[in-house]
């Protein structure tokens, strides 16, 4: 299926490797020319050569924690006028409630839920004065079911998803969507980076670490960056355009409930 996105121009934030990676080489795999965003240089323009290589699309990249005031606006003055915006960065520190005080949720705030913002802040006039946008930011399936040592992550994620459904819902009659996608555990290194942990505190190999987590998930396996990106790329497409202010959960089955 054409997705009807080919010579759309998307920025698609910490995108070097992991769920950000899929979704950058989806879009690229159905004609979109990129802005790239990670913090370490060597890693984004690596990944960036192989989507030029692979997909024939412009790629450019901006070396920047897009967390930073400094970083977003190095970014959006590369990225220029978009029609597709990805958000993404990494995730806050686990702990336990007693852990966190005001700038610990003060840091997951600025990172996971004002940064994404402050991106739409600026995006989304461009997209509505012409008539047509796409939003995916990436949350969590913390949003839908806690994880209780994730407390800053849920905390931050679903400050997000609220802003997010009232203003999808504001911008909607200018052709502009705005939905959230919510990763369960999916076969990035930050999940292979859970389960190291895990196996040195059972004092189990890597292996069985992933095997017990897998054997938590319905599917039995992780996900991968490949189906997140599909995802992705479904809802930056024309075929997308009444989808408004959704949360879409890729988790193979993971969080137990009916709606
Ligand atoms: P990952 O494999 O560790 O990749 C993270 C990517 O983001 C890298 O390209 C990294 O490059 C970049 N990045 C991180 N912080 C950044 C920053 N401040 N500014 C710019 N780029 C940054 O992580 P992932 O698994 O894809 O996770 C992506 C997001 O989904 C995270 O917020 C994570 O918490 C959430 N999530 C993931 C899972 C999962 O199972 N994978 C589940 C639920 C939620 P640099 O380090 O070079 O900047």
């Amino acid at each position: 299926m054409d997705m009807g996105i080919r010579g759309k121009r998307a920025l698609v934030c910490a995108s070097s490797k992991g769920l950000g990676r899929g979704c950058a080489e989806a879009l690229a795999a159905e004609g979109a020319n990129l802005v790239m965003n990670a913090r370490g240089a060597e890693a984004l323009e690596a990944t960036a050569q192989a989507i030029r290589d692979a997909h024939g699309v412009e790629v450019v990249t901006v070396a920047a924690d897009i967390t930073t005031e400094d970083g977003r606006a190095r970014v959006l003055e590369v990225a220029g006028d978009v029609d597709i915006l990805v958000t993404n960065a990494g995730g806050p520190p686990p702990g336990v409630w007693s852990d966190w005080g005001r700038d610990d949720f003060i840091r997951a705030l600025d990172a996971n839920m004002l940064t994404p913002i402050e991106l739409m802040t600026a995006l989304l006039p461009g997209m509505m004065a012409r008539g047509w946008g796409r939003v995916v930011n990436i949350t969590s399936q913390s949003v839908k079911a806690p994880i209780p040592q994730l407390g800053l992550s849920n905390a931050a994620r679903t400050g997000l998803t609220g802003y997010v459904a009232g203003t999808a819902r504001q911008v909607a009659h200018a052709g502009v969507t705005i939905n959230n996608l919510l990763p369960g555990i999916h076969a990035t290194d930050r999940a292979q980076a859970l389960d190291g942990p895990v196996a040195e505190r059972e004092g189990i190999t890597i292996e069985e670490a992933r095997a017990r987590r897998e054997a938590t998930i319905p599917a039995r396996r992780y996900g991968t960056a490949e189906e997140f990106g599909a995802a992705c790329v479904f809802l930056c497409s024309q075929q997308a355009g009444f989808i408004v202010g959704q949360n879409l959960l890729l988790d193979g089955g993971g969080t137990n409930f009916t709606i």
